[in-house]
């Protein structure tokens, strides 16, 4: 099934306690479309400026992503900086330009109008509505969005979520849209006003997986070293999606394991700047994580006698 994602395509710059880097391939939508690609192919609708390094962007043509979306105008491309302390869970950015995204008014190629699978990554609510507005008939829509639009387009961002079927957010974000303490009253509030399923991932803690009829929860990956967790939350909505799209079953066990598929794709981005790892892993190596997960929570119930 086809998957369409609109989100930035950015130049990233950023420091953790293990290196630096800078005016690197970043953006929701690059990474997003980098991990889901392992899964399914990919149409990316977004915009750069003419001074981005375009064809750094050649590796995700290769690898079945289709950037017939993706529209080159004059102006500055949209970056961000961002800083990890010791705990690489939250990110403090340090600058955000939006550049040609604050003027871009996204028009879907003719062939992306019948997506069935649609990821609007982070990035301004008002483009994720245009964009949704375009696709003719989805078949499941989930958005993300990051505290920059909840403090500064909350409006949008409430009409978004009376649009989509699933939402995923950090923890931290969960709070301060819902401003509720507690998470599972978030992942209520949230559910009251549209979304059938919310994601709530609390980094290197895993993930919680709410409907209004069950809780799943996946661990993150134990990893022994971790360099920089920019994308991770993008990559593991595009495991998670693109695991959707190939398979297109939507029931709950499905769900659960795309939940795990994303984790495994968040597990791998976090091992080296930018969409690096994400462009070195294999299928193999994916499967095997999986495998690792499994074994990670396997346990046997019954008592000894
Ligand atoms: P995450 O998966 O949450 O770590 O996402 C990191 C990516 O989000 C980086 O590559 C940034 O370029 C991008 N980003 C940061 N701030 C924004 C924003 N306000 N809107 C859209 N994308 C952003």
């Amino acid at each position: 099934m086809s998957l369409l994602v609109v989100g930035s395509v950015a130049l990233d710059s950023v420091e953790t306690p293990f290196g630096k880097a800078d005016e690197v391939l970043g953006g929701s939508a690059t990474y997003f479309s980098a991990s889901a690609s392992h899964q399914s192919p990919v149409q990316l609708v977004g915009v750069v400026g003419d001074d981005y390094p375009v064809d750094r962007l050649e590796t995700l043509r290769e690898r079945r992503i289709d950037l017939a979306g993706l529209e080159k105008t004059e102006g500055e491309s949209f970056r961000w900086r961002g800083r990890y302390r010791h705990d690489l869970n939250s990110a403090e950015t340090l600058e955000t330009r939006l550049g040609v995204f604050s003027h871009f008014r996204p028009k879907l190629p003719d062939q992306f109008k019948s997506a069935s699978y649609v990821f609007l990554a982070n990035i301004d609510p008002r483009l994720q509505l245009q964009v949704l507005e375009q696709v003719e008939k989805p078949k499941f829509v989930a958005c993300d969005t990051m505290n920059f639009w909840i403090e500064s387009r909350r409006g949008d961002l409430l009409d978004l979520l009376a649009k989509v079927d699933l939402i995923t957010l950090n923890d931290g974000e969960a709070r301060q849209l819902t401003e509720k303490a507690n998470l599972v009253q978030a992942a209520r509030w949230i559910l009251a006003r549209g979304p059938k399923t919310v994601l709530i991932k609390k980094g290197e803690h895993g993930a919680f997986m709410f409907t209004n009829e069950s809780i799943f929860y996946a661990p993150a990956y134990p990893l022994e070293a971790v360099f920089d967790t920019t994308g991770a939350g993008d990559s593991f909505a595009g495991g998670f999606m693109g695991y959707l799209a190939r398979t297109n079953d939507l029931s709950e066990a499905n769900m659960r394991r795309a939940v795990v598929i994303g984790s495994a794709m968040g597990s791998f981005v976090v091992e080296a700047f930018s969409i690096t790892r994400l462009l070195s892993v294999t299928r193999d190596d994916i499967d095997r994580r999986v495998a690792d997960f499994h074994r990670l929570v396997a346990f046997d119930q019954d008592m000894p006698s």
